[in-house]
């Protein structure tokens, strides 16, 4: 663990979260909003470590604006995005009422809570179940359900998920918590709990660096290892840097099995979804959060 760039991107994290905060309002298209985000991520030395998710209501997350994004931001917003320095990463996340909606506020105080809880247990020792019955028995003092089937995860070097999960639920694994970097992320819904596989993202990571034939998929692919290596990427990240004919090569890379496509998790009720997250260095004796 590189414990000072681990500052380093949660410090820029938070800065980030604070400035997102101020400028995200309803009506503001989705497409500037991540990219003032992103810019500004770099602007105070980092890099995204994925691309900035703004997902509405229903959709739990997976949301990222496409090259030529028209949607405005409306309903229950959740702003998650990350930040790495080096390849170690800083990950979180908040929701916006963008309605006026005492339900929408009182979800996104639910995913809030629950992550407060989660970060009062949380050290070197405690069981992953424990901290998962903290969040899912938070959510529903407050009258919603956790979405079961979205968790945390711990991070490493490039690596967005790896390791274990901290579940939003006691899922009976109960896995020791160790010496790590995690990100604990509670969703609260009023709907029925779980997400589903929704449209296709956007949203790509490598899977395999095989060859590939065509010229500007491997013009494509050669960029992605040396830019983002493991790390997640978008569409509209590759259309800036080579025009729309991108697309042809990314839909290339998809096929030969270079590329792997996230879609999309929508609530299966179709209920709103709110999120909280928090980025956590767990030290032998010391717990640190990283993105506060
Ligand atoms: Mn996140
Ligand atoms: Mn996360």
């Amino acid at each position: 663990m590189n414990t000072e760039k681990i500052i380093k991107a949660g410090k820029i994290a938070s800065e980030v979260r604070a400035y997102a905060k101020k400028i995200v309002e309803k009506g503001m298209p989705l497409l500037e909003i991540a990219e003032n985000i992103e810019g500004k991520i770099v602007e105070l030395g980092g890099k995204p470590a994925f691309p900035v998710n703004l997902s509405i209501n229903n959709i739990a997350a997976h949301y990222t604006p496409e090259h030529d994004d028209k949607t405005l931001a409306h309903g229950l917003l959740k702003v998650d995005f990350g930040v790495h320095v080096n390849g170690w990463i800083a990950d979180t996340a908040f929701s916006v009422d963008l309605e006026n909606s005492e339900e929408n506020k009182k979800l996104i105080e639910a995913s809030e809570k629950a992550l407060d809880s989660a970060l009062t247990l949380i050290k070197n020792g405690v069981s992953t179940s424990e901290i998962g019955e903290s969040i899912s028995k938070k959510i529903e003092s407050l009258g919603f359900s956790p979405v079961m089937n979205l968790s945390g995860h711990e991070m490493d070097e490039y690596e967005l998920h790896t390791g274990i999960s901290i579940p939003n639920v006691n899922d009976g694994k109960s896995i020791e918590i160790k010496s790590g970097l995690y990100a604990v992320e509670p969703f609260a819904t009023n709907g029925s709990g779980r997400v589903k596989d929704g449209r296709p993202s956007g949203i790509y990571e490598l899977i395999s660096n095989r060859n590939v034939r065509n010229s500007i998929a491997r013009e494509i692919l050669e960029f992605i290892e040396k830019e983002y290596y493991n790390l997640p990427f978008c569409s509209r990240w590759i259309i800036k840097k080579f025009g729309t004919k991108a697309i042809f090569g990314l839909r290339q890379l998809e096929e030969s099995g270079n590329l792997h496509q996230f879609n999309q998790l929508i609530e299966i009720s179709g209920s709103k979804v709110s999120q909280a997250e928090h980025t956590i260095l767990v030290e032998k004796k010391d717990v640190k959060i990283v993105t506060a």
